[in-house]
């Protein structure tokens, strides 16, 4: 392909469009989780990554849908293999977002969609630039605490202590390029949606080879 400068052919590189890598966090029972999977469904060509953890699965949850749902030992054999891009303890277990699938992904021009806590988001930050982040906050701790009891998957100590880790943690919106308040489902779907439409149209974004192809200048 014509992407590469030389004598003759002035243009500058034009490497192959990379996937964009969106990272969504949230505090605890936000809705963070049903809105990446209307995200996925209604949103063409995302790729919504699986993580690793040492959580026990809820009702309804799948290994390999939800997560990859394994042992302390292998997560810590992982982290010494390098295997992670990023992982974390959050509420007494462990996380972690699998590299190699994430980066033949990007590499293929998919975009990925990373559903992770703030520090996985602020790892990632200081190595990625270019990525697209995206807080949701809750409309009301009161609405949070109705929402956690709601999905009914949490013991109550466990309520509480993600209740508790919340007013800290709505305060690292500031690290995050957009900020959306799950009030009302529908409303935030749409203003996820306009997000990941809007970054896909960024100039910086077009398929250099499709216009090269298109548009070439005799
Ligand atoms: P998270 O992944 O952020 O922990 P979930 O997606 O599991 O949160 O949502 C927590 C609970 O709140 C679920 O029972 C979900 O159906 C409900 N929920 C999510 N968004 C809304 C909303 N906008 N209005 C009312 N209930 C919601
Ligand atoms: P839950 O147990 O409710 O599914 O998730 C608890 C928290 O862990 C959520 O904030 C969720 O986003 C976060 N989480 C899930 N997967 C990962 C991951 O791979 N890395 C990090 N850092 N956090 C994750």
């Amino acid at each position: 392909t014509s992407t590469t400068s030389t004598a003759s052919d002035p243009r500058p590189y034009v490497p192959e469009r990379r996937g964009i890598l969106f990272i969504i966090s949230a505090p605890s029972g936000t809705g963070k989780t049903t809105l990446c999977k209307q995200i996925t469904a209604s949103v063409p060509g995302i790729w919504h990554s699986v993580s690793y953890t040492t959580r026990q699965p809820r009702t309804g949850e799948e290994h390999g849908r939800e997560y990859f749902f394994i042992e302390e030992k292998i997560f810590q054999d992982m982290v010494a293999k390098n295997e992670f891009m990023e992982y974390a303890h959050v509420y007494g277990n462990w996380y972690g977002t699998p590299r190699k699938a994430l980066m033949d992904k990007m590499e293929q021009g998919i975009d990925v969609l990373l559903e992770i806590d703030v520090q996985g988001a602020l790892q990632i930050k200081k190595k990625v630039q270019d990525a697209v982040y995206i807080f949701i906050l809750p409309p009301s701790m009161e609405t949070l605490r109705t929402r956690l009891q709601s999905r009914a998957s949490d013991t109550p100590e466990e309520i509480q202590r993600r209740l508790q880790k919340v007013k800290e943690e709505v305060w690292s919106f500031r690290e995050y390029y957009y900020i959306v308040r799950n009030d009302n489902l529908e409303q935030s779907l749409k203003e996820l949606q306009s997000v990941f439409l809007a970054e896909r149209l960024k100039t910086k974004r077009l398929d250099m080879h499709w216009l090269e192809q298109n548009f070439i200048l005799e």
